[in-house]
């Protein structure tokens, strides 16, 4: 392996001591809703990490158990009480929901200063006029690995394969911002045989499928940073989507699966948390 480990620990270490530092600026504890409808177990793994991160930085994390029955409108209801809560920084809504729920539907509900998770269309729309305060949580963590490595963003080739709401999209607008060339890939490139081509053009390559092994190392490009924000899981290990020890025989910087992006995307909650509590001042 040439390429540096790129982890999301030693960065979230450092930032979390800004947050610190930010919530004795506040002067209160800022306290932030996470509501749960029903009890998927997925869901409660979030639940347990990010109360340990919110514990550990002085925040107050408040558990909304609600029944997996509820309706939309009765989650609607829900999430306009604590809009109008004075005492609620931040509110987020675990997933999965159940069934009968649309996510892109109630997350609009939330108010956009409350609106953590970056997911509201008024939090979005303000990244396209690059004036967002509250950025969605990945790709958030994405551009501060990025930072990391020193790279300068500017007119460089960075190739983002994956196009969703919560990653890629919001991801290339940001990475837009810094004046790279961003080509974005989702599945119609792969349809036309074309990701091979695009991928060994990256001087920058992100990540975001969940198809294991999707990115072969040989298409690596020398030289490229490479950040991995897939999750897959094969015969009981966490794995990218990106093949790691090929890809890192070429790569100058690659993130670890896990410990790369991970880490990190925790710890952009809680900074919006503190952001949003600022806001609300
Ligand atoms: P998604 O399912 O919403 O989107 C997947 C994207 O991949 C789409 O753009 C789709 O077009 C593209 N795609 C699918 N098959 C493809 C193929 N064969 N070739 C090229 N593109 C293809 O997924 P998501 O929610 O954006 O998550 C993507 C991955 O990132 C998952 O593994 C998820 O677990 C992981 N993730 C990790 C974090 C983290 O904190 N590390 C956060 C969010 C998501």
């Amino acid at each position: 392996m040439s390429a540096k480990l790129l982890e999301g620990k030693p960065i979230a270490e450092k930032i979390k001591q800004q947050i610190k530092q930010d919530i004795e600026g506040l002067g209160r504890k800022p306290v932030l809703a996470s509501i749960l409808a029903g009890d998927n177990a997925g869901a409660l793994a979030y639940v347990r990490s990010q109360q340990k991160n919110a514990e550990a930085l002085g925040i107050e994390y408040c558990l909304e158990k609600l029944e997996s029955n509820i309706t939309e409108a009765g989650l609607v209801d829900f999430v306009r009480k604590l809009n109008q809560d004075k005492s609620v920084n931040g509110i987020i809504i675990q997933m999965p929901l159940p069934e009968q729920i649309d996510y892109k539907k109630i997350s609009s509900f939330i108010a956009a200063e409350k609106d953590i998770e970056g997911m509201n269309p008024q939090n979005m729309g303000k990244i396209v006029f690059g004036s967002a305060k509250i950025l969605p949580c990945t790709p958030a963590a994405v551009m501060e690995l990025l930072k990391e490595t020193a790279v300068d963003l500017c007119g460089k080739e960075v190739v983002v394969v994956g196009h969703s709401e919560i990653v890629g999209k919001p991801l290339s607008l940001l990475l837009l911002d810094k004046l790279a060339t961003v080509s974005v890939c989702h599945i119609g490139t792969s349809k036309a045989g074309k990701l091979e081509e695009h991928v060994k053009k990256a001087e920058v390559l992100i990540v975001a499928v969940g198809r294991a092994g999707l990115i072969k190392g040989e298409w690596v490009k020398d030289g490229a940073i490479v950040i991995d924000v897939g999750i897959n899981r094969v015969a009981d290990k966490i794995v990218g989507d990106v093949e790691f020890e090929a890809a890192a025989s070429h790569a100058s910087w690659i993130t670890p699966v896990p410990g790369g992006v991970g880490p990190l995307t925790v710890t952009m909650l809680m900074r919006n948390l503190v952001e949003a509590a600022k806001l609300q001042k």
